[in-house]
């Protein structure tokens, strides 16, 4: 499925995402500049297997750039850094190439002096974020990202056995301490309490 134009991309993203809002318009024309300045424009067909995108929020825009790169979290595609911002880094693994686009604080600004007459700030928002220029919306580097190959779609290793909890852990996410290996739960990174 080579690329579609916006306005199917916004009826898949709303679909997926389940309302259309500015921020998916956002996230889609966001990764529609990753994939343009990388060059790759069939990311469902022959360019299926060489992106990764890296996201730094988790809101609106990253299931809109999952619906355009086809990169997900359950295929290991898709990376989350919770930075709070509105960017993401479009990977590009064969040539080793990456791209950071970033959505410029501009743009809010320009989308009021756009359409100053309409006052529903989403509905301002998305008219603009059809219309703007990439460069406009976006602020773009080149990037290098070094991606172990652990973290890599595909990547197979042996899994391995929590020697506290008995819990299967993959993908090299182990801790080996004083000769115990551990799940980073059991080595002291757990997000919940038992009760
Ligand atoms: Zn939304
Ligand atoms: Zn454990």
């Amino acid at each position: 499925m080579p690329l579609l134009s916006l306005a199917e991309y916004e009826g898949l993203a709303e679909r997926s995402h389940g309302h259309l809002c500015a921020g998916q318009i956002l996230g889609l024309r966001m990764a529609l500049y990753g994939l343009n300045l990388l060059g790759l424009a069939d990311p469902f067909g022959k360019d299926r297997k060489r992106l990764v995108a890296f996201v730094e929020i988790d809101r609106c825009a990253t299931d809109a750039i999952a619906v355009v790169t086809g990169c997900r979290l359950g295929k290991r595609a898709l990376k989350f850094r919770d930075f709070g911002k509105v960017a993401a880094t479009f990977c590009d693994l064969p040539d080793d190439r990456a791209v950071r686009v970033s959505a410029r604080e501009s743009s809010k600004q320009r989308a009021a002096e756009m359409f100053p007459g309409v006052h529903d700030r989403n509905l301002q928002q998305m008219c603009a974020y059809r219309q703007l220029r990439d460069e406009e919306l976006f602020e773009t580097q080149w990037v290098r990202v070094s991606i172990g190959p652990e973290d890599l779609p595909g990547y197979k290793a042996p899994r391995v056995v929590c020697d506290n909890c008995g819990e299967g852990v993959n993908f090299k996410r182990e801790v080996v301490r004083d000769g115990r290996t551990l799940c980073r739960s059991c080595a002291g990174e757990r997000y919940y309490e038992s009760l």
